[in-house]
């Protein structure tokens, strides 16, 4: 019946053959790939089965898996690929929903990269695809919903208006979209703007298929409260072990059997306050071995780790890594500054159980025991925090050099305002100091250092094609880029002294 569709932009519709972190050139200028190789090598569409996704971005499975839960039946509800969207609309059809990460490239790094502000004013491969998906839903009848990490984007209504969006749900979908939906299929009048608060754990139904990247989370929210943080990070929430094994086991029967786990700081599950808890995090890592093939992780945080060095290792003997195939086990983290000033202002939580003053020793002893444990980080840096100083970065640049001796990949985002800091001016490309600059030149340094060995060992499962489109390009980077880059910065440190 297709009475309720539901579909992703495009960059989040993909698997990236297994690659995750690949998917992080969503956020580049649509110029660097041909879109012709990029969509079919790099990010390549999900497979369809009788017309729906067999693999779905994990959102969009909860979205799924909240409506069958609260009275849709299942041939109410399918999700389909947003290239099949528009054939997928029946007569039935009352509603579409959309997830998107970043629908305007509002998001620190595309804003860093791409788009008015970024290093390269052009769109990105991501905002493009979000404007493309909307586009093709004009002249349909059908109500056209927007929710996802990205939806507080679109809180202007004129935006909206122009998108051709009906409704936007702001925050945990959970609790909210079953009512809404609804309404909608009802013919009912809806608010354009729907506000989702955070879910208790028990709320939160379980996926009923395959997630893009074997995605499977383990606690919800954060609760560091760092001021420049989504209000929906506030409230730290650990999913129950049972319900994670569940959907482990969902996937594992739907042919994903690398499960990434997904929690902002994966190491502080079943901890009380900011103490890791070791045999729970071990348990946990245990018994999801009891199902799937192997495990990773998406996030972790530096403090953790650098708090509980055993379960670092006890996670990569558990995992046996490294292997012939995952030679390391890499997460996203935050290191934001190497100013404990902008550290105590800012994000007094982030090095608990650690006071703010020892972040610098807290970052690189987590870069230590990671390095240690074929652990690799891929970290974030702020630039541009209100009132931020030359001292301040500088203190990031002597961190930064300090680290180059670990293997990771460290990436210069520019503030984005939101949370409590939401009424602040945003970073651009326009204001860079020559320190900027210079601090720039040494992520840049340090990233050229390790890309060669990350690539051949990450790419190693890749598709041939893939393979080699990719490690051309990282080839590329280093000889011809790299100079370039070298050439571009100094003169803009020189130009900037001048001013
Ligand atoms: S540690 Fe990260 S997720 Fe947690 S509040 Fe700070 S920025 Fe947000």
């Amino acid at each position: 019946m297709n009475t309720v569709l539901l579909t992703a932009e495009r960059c989040l519709m993909s698997d990236y053959n297994g690659s995750l972190f690949l998917g992080f050139t969503a956020c580049a200028p649509r110029s660097l790939f041909k879109p012709f190789l990029y969509f079919r090598l790099i990010c390549p569409p999900v497979p369809v089965e009788n017309g729906s996704a067999k693999i779905a971005p994990y959102g969009t499975r909860k979205i799924e898996a909240t409506l069958l839960e609260n009275g849709f039946k299942e041939n109410e509800v399918k999700i389909v690929p947003p290239e099949k969207i528009r054939k997928s609309i029946t007569e039935d059809t009352r509603v579409v929903g959309i997830t998107t990460n970043d629908p305007l490239g509002l998001g620190p790094a595309s804003t860093t990269f791409s788009g008015d502000k970024g290093l390269v004013k052009e769109e990105s491969f991501n905002v493009w695809k979000f404007r493309e998906l909307l586009d093709s839903l004009k002249d349909t009848n059908v109500k056209i919903v927007v929710g996802g990490p990205g939806a507080w984007q679109l809180e202007d209504r004129n935006i909206r208006k122009k998108l051709g969006i009906d409704v936007v749900v702001i925050g945990e979908g959970e609790a909210v979209v079953s009512d809404l939906f609804k309404k909608i299929v009802a013919g009912e009048e809806v608010p354009e703007v729907v506000y989702g608060e955070p879910v208790e754990p028990e709320r939160i139904p379980t996926i009923r298929g395959a997630s893009v990247g074997g995605i499977v989370e383990i606690a919800r929210g954060c609760g560091r409260g760092c001021r420049f943080c989504m209000p929906t990070m506030r409230k730290f929430r650990q999913i129950p072990l049972e319900k994670i094994l569940e959907e482990i086991k969902v996937n594992c029967k739907n042919g994903k059997k690398f499960i990434n786990f997904h929690a902002e700081d994966v190491l502080r599950y079943g901890a009380r306050g900011f103490e890791v808890n070791k045999e729970a995090v071990l348990k946990l890592f245990t018994a999801g071995l009891n199902f799937a093939d192997s495990l990773g992780l998406s996030h972790f945080s530096l403090a953790s780790a650098a708090s509980s060095p055993d379960t670092i290792r006890g996670i990569s003997e558990l995992l046996e890594i490294p292997n012939s195939e995952h030679p390391w086990i890499a997460g996203q983290t935050g290191i934001e500054t190497g100013s404990t000033r902008l550290i105590e202002n800012y994000m007094p939580g982030k090095a608990k159980p650690f006071s703010p003053q020892e972040w610098c020793e807290v970052v690189e002893t987590a870069f230590g025991v990671c390095s240690d444990n074929s652990w690799v980080p891929c970290a974030t840096l702020v630039i541009g925090f209100p009132g931020e100083t030359e001292y301040d970065v500088r203190k990031t640049v002597e961190l930064v050099e300090n680290l180059r001796e670990y293997k990771s990949l460290i990436v210069p985002l520019f503030f984005v305002p939101s949370g409590p800091l939401r009424s602040q001016k945003g970073f651009s490309a326009e204001e860079m100091k020559s320190y900027h600059w210079e601090l720039m030149l040494e992520c840049w340094n340090h990233d050229i250092h390790w890309l060669r060995p990350l690539a051949e060992e990450y790419l190693r499962k890749s598709p041939v094609l893939s393979r080699k489109l990719l490690m051309r390009f990282v080839e590329w980077v280093i000889t011809k880029a790299n100079r370039r880059v070298h050439e571009f910065i100094k003169e803009q440190i020189e130009v900037e002294k001048w001013r």
